[in-house]
């Protein structure tokens, strides 16, 4: 189950909707990102953490800004987490520690993504968000959950 959020610009209107967070239809993206990790195709720090250590490889959608052109994009990412939970949500699921991501780039310029809303621990940047056309702080609300 993910989060909704609607990011607003109260000055120009323009609007980012984000869903965040891990749906149904995720879980073949878990299979081939485990796959993919222990393959190498993300380099050998996070190859060999999946091998020797006890982790599991962990998706969620997050929000992210591009560090070159501010470009928001939500995005699939790829984390490395400790199998033991450090935390409990208040529905009762588990929160798990992570301890490595993968980089991701922007689809626009190939800068670098820096993930700022996520439900990952240590992966969140609390301060608003930037309207992209007219640089005013956007109006952040969460609406609702889907699945
Ligand atoms: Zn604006
Ligand atoms: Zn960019």
């Amino acid at each position: 189950m993910g989060r909704s959020y609607l990011f607003k610009c109260p000055k120009c209107g323009y609007s980012l909707n984000a869903e965040l967070g891990m749906g149904m239809a995720d879980n073949w993206l878990m299979d081939k990102y485990e796959k993919e990790v222990k393959h190498g195709d993300y380099g050998p720090v996070l190859q060999k953490a999946v091998r020797e250590e006890d982790t599991f490889v962990n998706t969620a959608r997050v929000l992210g800004v591009c560090e070159s052109c501010g470009e928001y994009s939500v995005f699939p990412s790829l984390f490395i987490c400790r199998n033991e939970p450090v935390d409990e949500n208040e529905d009762g699921s588990s929160v798990f520690e992570s301890f490595a991501s993968a980089d991701h780039f922007c689809v626009k310029c190939g800068g670098k993504v820096r993930i700022i809303r996520s439900d990952v621990k240590d992966y969140n940047d609390p301060s608003p968000l930037t309207c992209p056309k007219c640089h005013t702080e956007m109006e952040e609300t969460e609406y609702g959950l889907w699945d």
